[in-house]
């Protein structure tokens, strides 16, 4: 199966409840970024860029609590900056355990050590480890010589102690489909529960031309489109037929909010309007209209999972086809 029974439980469950109570938008999965610091500075990252800028401090344990609760998304993506810098990990993964939340703990894998050897492995935990090409494209793009090694050394290391591990790798501009092949055949040899592939999104404080428009984005899914039949990816085939270019879709900024030490993002993970107290004000006071292909200019070449994954959910819960096509793809492993 490809993701556990239990998630895709309580993702059908809250959406139903959602719907029942007539509620048109809420979020499906919580992106908490408890830090915004970083041991890299890798090429495609705002948030390196936005901590540098405004030298943000910290979430407490109480507030990433209180932004769980407060959002109430069954799914909760750790994130930042690199959590494995963020002191109060793994009492708030343990936390959130015991909030019978499903965990997606993002890394880089440097620092992933001490939180694997500590920690007890869950079901409702996954490590996520960001790559994005073999050794030498992986390292370029972090900055850092050893990031790649040190990352597959640790998924092993995952894997070998009982942890559910995914990766997620950004596409460029300059990325090599065959490089690629050969990182998803690597990563499925060391026995990976999934993997996630997403074009990488044209930040504004991002100045170098590293990012792909839309029409080039489609082209290389296009190229790619026999690798979600051979490796295990965790990309839904909805949201794969939009990005060969098979299907259209309007993005779904509300169904991935972020909490940051700034706020509450307004009006996704990618664009920042501005920033909000409470997650409600965010909810209420976000002029969603303004927002989506179309709309705003930012979002022209914008197909990133975290603002589409949730429109394929919606495609599933309003198309019976759609909804069996989901099902049956999340019980084949790829
Ligand atoms: S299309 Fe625009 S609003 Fe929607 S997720 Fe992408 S950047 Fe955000």
């Amino acid at each position: 199966m490809r993701f556990p029974l239990a998630l895709y439980s309580s993702l059908t469950a809250f959406f139903m409840r959602n719907l029942l109570q007539g509620r048109r938008r809420f979020p499906l999965v919580l992106m908490l970024e408890p830090t915004h610091r970083c041991n890299l500075a890798c090429a495609g990252c705002d948030r390196i860029r936005l901590h540098n800028h405004a030298q943000s401090e910290d979430l407490t344990l109480d507030e990433c609590i209180a932004a769980v609760k407060e959002s109430g998304a069954p799914v909760v993506t750790v994130t930042g900056g690199e959590p494995m810098l963020y002191p109060h990990l793994k009492t708030l993964v343990g936390e959130l355990m015991e909030m019978k939340r499903h965990v997606y703990l993002c890394t880089n894998g440097l620092l992933a050590e001490p939180f694997i050897e500590e920690f007890t492995p869950q079901p409702r935990l996954t490590l996520n480890f960001h790559l994005d090409g073999l050794e030498i494209t992986h390292d370029g793009i972090a900055n850092k010589p050893g990031t790649f090694k040190k990352a597959i050394e640790n998924i092993g290391k995952a894997k070998g102690k009982g942890f559910r591990v995914s990766t997620n790798t950004s596409v460029y501009k300059n990325s090599d489909l065959t490089e690629l092949e050969k990182l998803f055949q690597t990563l499925t040899d060391l026995g990976v529960d999934g993997t996630l592939i997403s074009p990488a999104f044209s930040y504004e404080s991002v100045g170098d031309d590293i990012f792909l428009s839309r029409e080039e984005a489609v082209e290389k899914f296009r190229e790619m489109k026999d690798f979600f039949g051979r490796f295990p990816f965790l990309n839904s085939p909805l949201y794969v037929d939009f990005l060969k270019g098979e299907r259209s879709m309007r993005c779904t900024p509300w169904g991935n909010p972020t909490r940051n030490p700034l706020g509450w993002k307004s009006p996704c993970y990618l664009i920042t309007d501005r920033y909000y107290p409470s997650f409600n004000e965010m909810m209420e006071k976000t002029d969603w209209e303004r927002y989506g292909t179309g709309a705003d200019p930012r979002c022209r070449n914008c197909m990133v999972h975290s603002g589409y994954e949730a429109t394929s959910m919606r495609c599933a819960f309003s198309s019976p086809r759609d909804l069996l096509r989901l099902l049956v793809w999340n019980l084949k492993k790829n």
